[in-house]
């Protein structure tokens, strides 16, 4: 049977969950994102017979550009965000027995990376207002083996980085600033990524720049840049011979054809961080107005927002007790892609909370607190994973029109809330 559309408003109006007409049918900008320019850019590349090369023309024009923009002498690409950071704390010394703080919100990688060197993973609290690393918890985890921290500006804004850089200059620990999700951030007007000893970002398929996998470092100390030139491509020297591996690296090298989509990309950062910008005011004016949703703060020293996911909080009791699950289903029934984020303190994925990872090659043992993963006290990071819903960057690229649809949809399923408790 054909469904009748109804207006939002209506008495009759239904929920697109159980038969009603979507709020949406057309879908929001696609990503990745594809323009003539990044077609030309590989067909170029291809042409031109030089696919991959540590200092491909294409790949150090990329590193330098990317580099600069964000405020730092070196860049250096290579094959996702994962490995940029393991080559982050194997630059800085830092491996077996020693400890690396980050937080417990956060993608899996940024942990995983401090196991890939053999270091120990430090999980601390985030901050309740804006979701980063809390710098209290920073503070009160640091012991003498703590060596490094790994901020995350998560979902693009940027971590507190005047307490924690003075912080880590106090205690003599190194920065590893996490931007994959902050691609063009700034704080007080200085881009992320070079008030840490290294930013690193990730340009994987959903980035906000993306190559398919990708991934560079920045910084702006000459001899860190070196060593990590030297990991990222099988251990040679800069100035040494092709066959000469004088360390313990890799190949990780980003390819021509990646560094040649990044670059026609970067040269769009400001517009599309601009739309961003744009597309979260009229999310924060509009979804702020319903009760039960709370978008999350902004920091006035964020001068400029990543947006790598529109964050805000969802309170069931405002909408009948509609859980959070069914209520993101409603609003993709309704055409908004939207997602409950991630799902657990990340200590309590399997590979931290079962340790299926060699503990002994750490050089701790499982009767040091820090390690009884799955039981870390995180209470802001347990609020987070049961209360916030993301919206993805790539629907923030939308039209003030194709935003204001998802004001429409929230508005709709808070109207017709009480007939999906009933349905659930
Ligand atoms: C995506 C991501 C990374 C790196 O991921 P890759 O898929 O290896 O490029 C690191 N940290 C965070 C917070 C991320 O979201």
């Amino acid at each position: 049977m054909p469904v009748v559309p109804t207006p939002v408003g209506d008495s009759a109006v239904r929920s697109a969950l159980v038969g009603g007409t979507p709020v949406r049918t057309t879908p929001f900008p696609s990503w990745p994102p594809v323009s003539d320019a990044m077609t030309r850019a590989v067909a170029e590349v291809a042409e031109a017979g030089v696919w991959s090369a540590a200092d491909g023309p294409v790949k150090t024009r990329f590193e330098r550009e990317f580099a600069e923009y964000h405020g730092a002498r070196h860049g250096l690409a290579v094959c996702n965000g994962t490995i940029s950071l393991e080559i982050a704390l194997k630059s800085l010394g830092i491996g077996s027995r020693d400890e690396v703080i980050v937080p417990g919100y956060t993608f899996l990688a940024t942990a995983t990376a401090v196991l890939g060197v053999n270091a120990l993973p430090i999980f601390v609290d985030i901050d309740p207002e804006f979701g980063c690393l809390d710098p209290a918890a920073l503070e009160a985890a640091i012991t003498p083996r703590t060596r490094a921290v790994i901020p995350v500006h998560l979902a693009g804004h940027p971590a507190d980085l005047d307490r924690i850089t003075s912080i880590a200059v106090k205690h003599g620990l190194a920065v590893i600033e996490d931007a994959a999700h902050a691609h063009g951030a700034s704080w007080r007007g200085q881009r992320v990524g070079s008030f840490g000893d290294f930013g690193s970002w990730s340009f994987q398929a959903s980035k906000n720049m993306t190559s398919g996998e990708g991934g560079i470092l920045v910084t702006s100390d000459d001899a860190l840049a070196d060593k990590a030139w030297s990991f990222h491509h099988c251990g040679r020297a800069r100035q040494g011979e092709w066959y000469d591996h004088g360390i313990l690296g890799g190949n990780y090298r980003l390819t021509e054809f990646q560094s040649a989509l990044l670059l026609a990309q970067l040269a769009n950062l400001d517009h599309d961080l601009a739309r961003r910008e744009r597309s979260a005011a009229i999310l924060d004016e509009g979804l702020g107005r319903i009760d039960g949703l709370a978008p999350l703060a902004r920091d006035p020293r964020c001068t400029t927002h990543g947006y790598h996911l529109y964050q805000f909080r969802y309170d069931p009791d405002a909408f009948g007790g509609l859980s959070r699950a069914r209520f993101t289903e409603a609003l993709q029934a309704e055409g908004i892609p939207a997602t409950p984020g991630y799902a657990v303190p990340l200590d309590r994925q399997g590979v931290f909370a079962e340790r299926r990872f060699d503990l002994r090659a750490t050089g701790y043992d499982p009767d040091y607190p820090p390690t009884r993963y799955g039981t870390l006290d995180l209470p802001v990071t347990e609020r987070f994973c049961a209360e916030l819903v993301w919206i993805p960057q790539h629907v923030l690229l939308g039209s003030d029109d194709d935003i204001a649809d998802i004001v429409t949809a929230a508005e709709k399923v808070k109207a017709v809330a009480h007939t999906l408790v009933d349905a659930a």
